[in-house]
Order: C-alpha cells, then structure tokens, then sequence
C-alpha cells in the first residue's frame, strides 16, 4: 500500500461498484444518533477523504466534522503520519499473538502509564471502548474474588449514561441512544443506576446518591461504580468541583473499586490530558478508547493502578480470567504512538483548552435565540440545548423532538456541518486541532438553521 491510500496490486473484483446502492443492500448501516433515521433511504452518504477538519464524499462535497467522527478524531483527518507508521509496522510485523507483544504494544502501554494519573499503570488492550469497560467490570469482580471478597459482585453505574453495547456494559448505563427494553430479560441484575449530575432527578448532583445505592444493595456486595467524568449521553453536565472527589471517597470507605470511563473525555478532549485530571482524582481502573488512535485504528484499554494489578498472577487460579484475540494488535499501536506524539508536539491539549474558551463564549452568544435554553461544556466538549420555552425549559415530546431533529440537522448538513446530537443536546466535539475560523464557520452555520426552524414552530414566535 502506498501512504496515498493507492493499491499497488490490482483489486480482485474489477466491476466498478455503485457505492450507494451496494451500501443499502449489503450495509448494516449501525444506528448512531437520532438525525441519521432522518436520512431517507436512497440518501446514504458515502465519505471518501478528509483532511483537518474537513471530510468529503464521494459526490464532492465537503463537510465541516464538528463530531470528530463519533467523537474519535482528536487530531482530525489525513495524518500521513499516523498512517506511515502504520503501514511500517504492517509490513514489518502485523500481528503476534500473546504473550508475545511487539515493540509498539510495549512503547504505548508504557507510555499510557506515563500518561495516567497515580498509580495507573498497568494496560490491558482491548479493541474498542465497550470491550475496555467490560474488561474493567471483570477486573474489579476478580480482584475482589483474589482479595478474599467474593461476594462482592455488583455493580453501580448512572442511568443515563453509555459504557458500550455488549450486556454488561448496557447494564450499568442507562443511555437512550440503544433501547434497553429489548433486552431487558439479559441484563445484569447485579447493576444499579442512580442518577448523575444533570439528571431530571436531581438527588444524582453530588456522591450522597452513591452512598444510598450502597447501602440499599447491601455495602459488601458492590464491586464496582462506573462513570465517566463527563457523561455525553447523560447531557454533558460538567459536575460541581466536589463531585468526583467526594465520589472517590465514598469508594474507599466501602472499599468499593472506582472505573472512570474516558472512552469520550481521554486524549485532550476536555482541555487536560484526561477529565479526570480537573479534580485530581485518580480511579482503580481507568478505560479509554476512541482518542488514543483518533481512530486511525481501533483501540481501547482498561489501564488498572499497579495496587489492582499485583493481585493479579500468572498461575492458571489467580490469572485474570479474560483475554482478546486483538489486545494490543501491533499496527493499532503503532498507529496510537504516532498520534500521541501528534497530541504532545502539537500541543493539542492546550490548544483543546484555549479553543473550548472561545467556542464556549462563541456559544453563549446563541442564547438571543428564542429557541436556546442551555449553553454548557467544557474544554471542546460543549453543546447546545434547545426548548420549547427557555424560560420554563419545557422540553419537547418525543415526537416533536423527532420533527426538530428531521428538520435541523439536515439543515446544518446541508450547509456543509455536520454535528451530532438532537435538539435537545447539539454537541460540538470538534478535532482539538480546531482553530477560531472553523468555530465561527460552525456557529454561523448553527446560527442561520436556528433561525430558519424557530419560523416553522409556533412555541418561538
Ligand atoms: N464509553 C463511552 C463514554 C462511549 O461514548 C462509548 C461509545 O461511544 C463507549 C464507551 C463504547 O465504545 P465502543 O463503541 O468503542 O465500544
């Protein structure tokens, strides 16, 4: 393969292909957010390049990414780097199984325990972010079994929130981008959800909602709560100043184990390295994916601290009970340590930090709409939340927020943005490589399609 992304032997299958109509007969397209139900079924849209922050399709036209993907690509599009390094380990050595790693699987986790916080330090590959956290779940039921503590087999996590698609992970999140319903009879019932910090509910908004869950399961049972520092699912609430804390400390009284999930807030997204890093607090097992290739490969981990890990032996009883045909996988790793290196000589953190200031003040100029009842965020992590009445904050039903949805994010395609979300929650997750001028490209572009569907609703005349 040449860098270009030419073949340099011919393809097998000569016929030329209609994309478009292949993808309808053979694709499963995977169901993401809300708008794209929206597409009508001959309206597919087949992506070709990208470059920054821009991607185009097959038709030519090109689209500002303000979704980095879903929420991946941290350094935004067509590193040739990343790329390079890649195709050099593919050609070198593309795979060995365990426990035989290659150079880069070594490099990177050694460079994630580096980049962790505390004592985080020991990394098990996974090939995406679910598979992380369901690692994680495993880790913390068999550390408590290796620590004399076998009993300790549930697990609290936040409604609302999204840890993954495989049963476990669906049973500690509460997120309503998958219907939980479907599958209800397979769900763990060793999970509890209690809500989190912009829950309707509001008893979720500091750690006293943890404490009761504990005590109502019984406190020597739980082996585990799960959160992400930030949830995108949950809303994008950042939590008050006290909450991660205190929530670290409730873990420790019960001796229950802490897993942050940064699959989403990892890698700069919110202005520091991790999220958790704005209030110092350092989990048990810490879980990331999406960002630590920018999805140039797939790639995920659960990185423990060395206190979780030791527990852990090679023998046949005390080996934790888990392993992955792609942990580690050589190319993605390399792939992740070309990104990095990208993030730290880039300075892309910083520039996630100094940017998320400008797009949130950028935002907060969109509340003279009648339609915007909410501006939050933090770092390039922000959205915008639309409602019938913003003074009231009377949401919409779920078949007008259908209709809102159809309309407007079309729309905002339509002018070249593409942002994911719904009107209840546009969020703006852009390449953290982002600069002023495609913040305002975004905002204007928002700006123009809010005046456009605040006519076609009489709630905002
Ligand atoms: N955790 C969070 C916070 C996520 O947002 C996602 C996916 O969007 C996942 C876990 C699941 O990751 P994956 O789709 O790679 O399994």
């Amino acid at each position: 393969m040449r860098v270009d992304g030419s073949a340099s032997t011919p393809p097998v299958d000569e016929q030329p292909l209609d994309l478009h109509q292949a993808a309808l007969d053979h694709l499963w397209i995977q169901r993401g957010y809300a708008w794209q139900d929206s597409i009508p079924p001959d309206g597919i849209i087949v992506m070709e390049s990208g470059e920054g922050c821009y991607i185009t399709d097959s038709a030519g036209k090109t689209y500002l990414d303000f979704a980095s993907g879903l929420w991946v690509a941290n350094v935004g599009y067509g590193r040739t780097d990343i790329a390079r390094a890649m195709a050099a380990q593919a050609a070198r050595l593309h795979y060995t199984r365990s426990p035989w790693p290659t150079a880069p699987t070594v490099m990177l986790a050694a460079r994630l325990a580096k980049l962790a916080p505390g004592t985080l330090s020991k990394v098990f590959f996974t090939s995406g972010g679910g598979e992380a956290n369901e690692t994680a779940l495993k880790m913390a039921i068999q550390y408590h079994r290796l620590n004399g503590q076998p009993q300790r087999t549930k697990f609290i996590g936040r409604d609302l929130s999204y840890h993954g698609a495989s049963f476990a992970t669906m049973s500690v999140g509460g997120a309503h981008i998958l219907d939980r319903s479907v599958f209800q009879p397979l769900l763990m019932p060793q999970a509890t959800l209690i809500p989190g910090p912009g829950h309707p509910d509001k008893s979720g908004a500091d750690a006293s909602a943890l404490e009761r869950a504990i005590n109502e399961v019984g406190p020597d049972s739980v082996a585990a709560f799960i959160g992400e520092p930030i949830s995108s699912s949950g809303g994008i609430h950042v939590p008050a100043e006290d909450y991660w804390p205190s929530i670290r400390e409730v873990c420790d009284r019960y001796g229950i184990l802490l897993i942050c999930d940064e699959v989403i807030t990892g890698f700069g997204r919110t202005g520091k390295m991790f999220a958790v890093d704005h209030w110092s607090v350092v989990p048990d097992i810490l879980t990331i994916a999406k960002g630590v290739t920018s999805g140039y490969a797939p790639l995920g981990a659960a990185i423990a601290r060395s206190e979780i890990a030791e527990r852990f032996r090679p023998g046949a009883a005390e080996a934790f009970q888990h392993v992955l045909t792609f942990g580690g996988h050589a190319v993605a790793c390399s792939a992740a340590l070309a990104n990095l290196d990208i993030i730290q000589h880039e300075r892309l953190v910083e520039n996630a930090a100094e940017m998320g200031v400008y797009l949130k003040a950028s935002l907060e100029e969109l509340r003279r709409h009648p339609s915007v009842a909410d501006v939050r965020g933090i770092g390039l992590m922000c959205c915008v939340q639309l409602a019938k009445d913003r003074f009231s904050g009377e949401p919409f039903t779920p078949d007008e927020r259908g209709l809102l949805d159809k309309s407007l994010f079309p729309k905002l395609l339509a002018r070249g943005v593409n942002l994911l979300g719904s009107a209840e929650r546009i969020v703006f997750m852009p390449p953290l490589i982002v600069q002023r001028a495609e913040i305002d490209e975004a905002i204007r572009a928002l700006d123009a399609v809010l005046t456009e569907v605040e006519k076609e609703y009489s709630w905002w005349h």
